[in-house]
């Protein structure tokens, strides 16, 4: 760890500071500061939301993806999906295939709604602060390094939550990690993920998903186009005229390695113009649509997955597996995004859930820590599974609840007596061991 030789400004100090404003950090800011903590979200951009507000604008996960779909997630989530239904830029699309109903929302307005709600809770936001390093005393991290505009700067905190998708805290900490693409199976791939306008929505749909996908294999066999995925998606969104896609593919890169990702978001780009291309000359409805935005960044679906005090795996998923420790659920199949020209689908067998348990949220060897999202601790085909956005707010909740109990009570998040989270859990809503909203999906 290096030695700071200058005493650090402090810039902030709060009794539980989540780092990371995605899915996961901007929920468990909610649900901490819900639990009579002083809560304090710290973010390197300029908005919250992370990826669902820089690479998406598809909630999965809320939903199994069955003929019959149940909703196995609520709380604090689905009142984030309130909030988009009082702007009116929300739609659900129903789907018994891939990873289920599907709950579309316009990304920008959630922005706000992320804002609105972390400070509605009385949680408070630092945004364009970046965390390069903690420091450490006794097995406890005291604060985080952070970096801004004014340089390096401190955070004090008593309890942290590390919901920065890549692990940032736990690798800092010295606490265990597997890096995604070393345990034999390569990294999920990456997707620079594009908006059109201009779309003509009635003729637009008239071509089904299939006839997309041999549209682009005949584009492909035909040398005029470089697709480098066949079987990528394009959706409607709640403005009339606009669609979203998950199209491009740049594979085998190392999320934290800043080398690489320079490369990939370039590549994924001149990828996103080849799409448009394809689409405009070869899909009906197209014709008159034109580039609206890439994403703000490349969407990075796995780097760093924890070594917590248990690992979800593959078996977990596939056998529907209950734990005594249920913190959150998951209905959503494995969804490996691997190099080649597909995906690889393996379901959770009778539209059923597995739980997902606390002990996956607690890193090993520090004592004051707890991880939300994901880079919670899987394999990388648990992860596959469990990294949508609806489980990921999940364990935001729970994460941001055990962390506020924690702080209050003075005990590690690990010595929290579960029945006390799960209780407070249930009462704000949360859905684990099989329950689910009455509703069925529309
Ligand atoms: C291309 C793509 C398509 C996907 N499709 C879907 C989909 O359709 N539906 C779905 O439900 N899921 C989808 N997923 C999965 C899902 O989006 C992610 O797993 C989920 O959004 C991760 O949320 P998170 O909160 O854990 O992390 P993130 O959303 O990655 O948030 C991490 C946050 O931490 C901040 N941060 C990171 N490091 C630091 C630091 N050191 N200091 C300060 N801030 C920091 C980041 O800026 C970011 O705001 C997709 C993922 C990708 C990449």
């Amino acid at each position: 760890m290096p030695v700071y030789t200058q005493e650090l400004p402090l810039l902030a100090e709060a009794q539980v500071v989540v780092l990371g404003s995605g899915s996961a950090g901007s929920t468990a800011a909610i649900a901490s500061a819900r639990t009579g903590a002083d809560t304090l979200l710290v973010e390197r951009y300029g908005f919250l939301g992370g990826t669902s507000t820089m690479v998406l604008d598809t909630f999965y996960g809320f939903y199994t993806p069955a003929d019959n779909a149940t909703r196995v997630v609520n709380g604090i989530p689905w009142e984030i999906v309130e909030r988009l239904y009082a702007y009116n830029m929300v739609i659900e699309r129903s789907s018994s295939y891939g990873a289920g109903q599907a709950v579309t929302y316009d990304p920008t307005t959630l922005k706000a709604v992320w804002e609105q709600a972390v400070l509605a809770a009385g949680a408070r936001i630092l945004l364009h602060t970046f965390c390069v390093d903690v420091l450490m005393e006794a097995g406890r991290i005291t604060g985080l390094v952070v970096a801004s505009k004014r340089g390096l700067g401190l955070i004090k905190g008593q309890v942290f939550v590390d919901a920065s998708g890549d692990a940032d805290l736990v690798f800092r900490s010295g606490s265990p990690f597997e890096a995604a693409g070393t345990d034999g199976q390569p990294a999920q791939s990456l997707t620079t993920t594009f908006r059109m306008g201009g779309v003509n929505h009635e003729r637009a749909k008239t071509i089904k998903r299939d006839e997309l996908v041999s549209g682009m294999k005949a584009a492909n066999l035909s040398g005029d186009y470089r697709l480098p995925r066949e079987e990528g998606s394009v959706h409607r969104t709640p403005i009339a005229d606009v669609v979203a896609t998950n199209m491009t593919r740049v594979a085998y890169v190392d999320g934290t390695d800043p080398l690489e990702l320079t490369k990939a978001e370039i590549e994924g780009r001149k990828q996103a113009l080849e799409y448009t291309r394809f689409l405009r000359e070869q899909i009906p409805g197209y014709e008159q649509s034109y580039l609206m935005n890439f994403s703000t960044q490349i969407g990075i679906r796995e780097t760093r997955r924890i070594w917590g005090e248990y690992r979800l795996n593959r078996d977990d998923v596939l056998s529907a597996r209950k734990f005594e420790d249920a913190i959150a659920q998951c209905g959503a199949p494995i969804e490996d995004h691997h190099a080649g020209n597909n995906t690889r689908w393996e379901y959770v067998p009778d539209g059923g859930t597995y739980d997902i348990p606390y002990r996956a949220l607690l890193p090993q060897k520090v004592d004051n820590l707890l991880v939300a999202g994901r880079c919670l601790s899987a394999d990388h085909d648990a992860h596959a599974s469990v990294r949508s956005m609806g489980q990921c707010m999940a364990m935001g909740q729970a994460a941001g609840t055990a962390a506020a109990l924690a702080a209050r009570t003075q005990t590690n998040p690990r010595e929290l007596a579960i029945t006390n989270l799960q209780e407070r859990l249930r009462a704000d809503g949360a859905l684990f061991s099989g329950a689910t909203v009455a509703t069925a999906a529309t």
